[in-house]
């Protein structure tokens, strides 16, 4: 098939990558637009990765080595797209216009705002932060709501997510298991403190995430407690106090903690929402894109030349986001072969 960058992948997260280079794989030239100024998504973020406590900075080396000769453009959205007799017409936020056959939107999602639970005092209270938080902090080693010796630390489940009156009633999938992985980290640099999380239940399902659990509990101390937390509050001294149900147990339970983490969760982007309408897509109830068929076609639009990756269709591990990405890129060289 010639390569002659008529394929336009929207969004330079892991998902939009992967797509990008298995179409250089399959003998293709797509070019991805990023409207941040870097490639890697919120991946880029992340400081190492479950289940193999990966370093982040490995996985996107790679990635850049190997998409050294695609064409990127970041710092650039789109403005418009306009359906052509075959294929697209896509004004870029650069200035250029680009005709493509196929569009691959990789646009991702959106960490759930934690102020928005104001409970939790997020924003409120001096040492309370979320999942997205201690992980720049395990990057940098700065942030000056993490005290220097913690003796006792919180981490909240489902914050956002699985919760009707946050708008969100799905599992984002990875929480459970990033709590695990933060907590035994946390234990990591401190030893003598003691961990808390507080589930309402844990849903473990990947390949060695239950094993993580085990270890967290019989390595590290770690304590798990079933049940919801009712009120976060701030002491006199400047700690944080817990109180929640421990369904499990059977009675409350109070902890004073010197660090709290919010457990923030997937949400969609909604800005993806402009981009469905241009193309007169529908989004689904929840939010993210609506896949042709949730079973048989999750990276197939209804709309001719259009693909998903990733997690502008919903909730996703980096492994099932390639996964798709690769799936992705599969429809579009099938489609353009077929529409040759
Ligand atoms: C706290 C936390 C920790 C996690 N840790 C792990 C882990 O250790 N292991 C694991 O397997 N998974 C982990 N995940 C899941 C992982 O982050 C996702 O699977 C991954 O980020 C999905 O990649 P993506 O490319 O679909 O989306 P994103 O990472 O959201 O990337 C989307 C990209 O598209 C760009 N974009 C959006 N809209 C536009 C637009 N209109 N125009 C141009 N560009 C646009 C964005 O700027 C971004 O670069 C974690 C998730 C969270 C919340
Ligand atoms: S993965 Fe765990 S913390 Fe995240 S929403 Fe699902 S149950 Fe809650």
């Amino acid at each position: 098939m010639k390569s002659n960058n008529d394929i336009l992948i929207v969004g330079g997260g892991i998902a939009g990558m992967e797509t990008a280079r298995q179409l250089k794989a399959l003998g293709l030239s797509p070019v991805i637009v990023e409207k941040s100024s870097s490639l890697g998504g919120h991946v880029a973020n992340w400081n190492c990765l479950f289940p193999d406590m990966t370093p982040t900075r490995k996985l996107l080396a790679q990635y850049e080595e190997e998409l050294k000769d695609v064409l990127v453009y970041t710092d650039t959205e789109i403005v418009s797209i306009n359906r052509l007799q075959k294929g697209y017409s896509i004004v870029l936020s650069n200035g250029t216009v680009h005709p493509c056959k196929s569009v691959v939107f990789a646009t991702g999602f959106k960490l759930f705002e934690a102020e928005k639970k104001e409970e939790y005092g997020y924003g409120i209270y001096d040492h309370v932060i979320t999942n997205a938080d201690l992980e720049a902090w395990f990057e940098t080693g700065s942030d000056e709501r993490v005290p220097e010796k913690p003796a006792a630390i919180g981490f909240v489940h489902c914050v956002g997510s699985r919760d009707i009156k946050a708008g969100n009633t799905q599992c984002s999938k990875v929480c459970c298991i990033t709590a695990i992985k933060q907590a035994i980290e946390m234990k990591e640099k401190f030893p003598n403190a003691e961990i808390y999380c507080f589930y309402m239940d844990l849903r473990l399902f990947g390949k060695k995430y239950e094993d993580f659990y085990i270890n967290a509990q019989r390595d590290f101390g770690i304590h798990f407690i079933r049940g919801r937390v009712s009120e976060v509050s701030e002491t006199i001294d400047g700690r944080v106090m817990v109180k929640a149900e421990d369904t499990l147990a059977g009675k409350p339970v109070k902890v004073r903690l010197d660090l709290l983490v919010l457990m923030a969760g997937i949400v969609c982007n909604k800005e993806n929402h402009a981009l469905a309408s241009a193309v007169q897509m529908p989004v689904d109830d929840d939010g993210f894109f609506r896949s042709r068929d949730n079973i048989a076609a999750i990276t197939e639009s209804d709309k001719d030349g259009i693909f998903f990756a990733g997690t502008c269709t919903g909730p996703k591990t980096i492994p099932e986001t390639l996964a798709e990405a690769r799936s992705a890129a599969l429809n579009v060289y099938n489609y353009l072969k077929k529409s040759k």
